[in-house]
């Protein structure tokens, strides 16, 4: 299918986006104020919210990527892939783990489960987006910037076969064949 074929809708503006984000940011400044602290990417989707997080938080900041695949198309397989694992010890560190989307759930378990395997000094956990109807398993979040429906949507670093990532809005696709 031929990206360009789809329609989009609007569905959060990036307005509403840098709003929430440097809500976040705020609040993490003052969570790890005259702390230091790693923040971990998860590759691919987190990119676009990650790199803008980040420069919200005004601390001593390393930075992390945790590469994992779980997607074919617009459905879950359930089954996590690490694609490129964390490039350093992480082992008596403040840890900020920051995803794009929890949908079922699985994801989330899996990284908390993996980062927290690596004993850091503390594990907080961020997503721009959760679908609260599609959880399959209980999945704790520190901070979440949207609560949304349970559909399918792109942009702001969440793809549709590796495009739409590049959109600085979040949007639903509307006629899926
Ligand atoms: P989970 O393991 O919670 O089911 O899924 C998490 C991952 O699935 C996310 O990191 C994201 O890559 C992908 N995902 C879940 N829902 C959506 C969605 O609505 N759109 C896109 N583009 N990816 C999604």
């Amino acid at each position: 299918m031929n990206a360009k074929n789809l329609e989009l809708k609007t569905y959060i503006t990036e307005e509403k986006l840098q709003e929430k984000v440097a809500e976040i940011g705020k609040a993490l400044s003052e969570k790890f104020k005259n702390k230091k602290v790693t923040a971990v990417c998860v590759l691919k989707g987190s990119f676009m919210f990650y790199s803008d997080l980040i420069r919200h938080i005004n601390t001593d900041i390393t930075c992390e990527f945790f590469g994992v695949s779980s997607y074919d198309g617009k459905s879950s397989s359930g089954e996590v892939k690490v694609t490129l694992d964390l490039s350093t010890a992480i082992e008596g560190q403040h840890v900020i783990l920051i995803e794009d989307i929890v949908d079922t759930g699985l994801t989330m378990n899996y990284l908390r489960k993996s980062i927290e395997s690596r004993n850091p000094a503390s594990l907080t956990t961020v997503s721009l987006l959760e679908k609260p109807e599609a959880l399959k398993v209980p999945c704790k979040l520190d901070y979440v910037g949207f609560k949304i429906i349970n559909e399918f949507v792109v942009g702001y670093g969440l793809d549709y076969n590796g495009y739409f990532r590049n959109l600085p809005y979040i949007a639903q696709v509307q006629n899926f064949q």
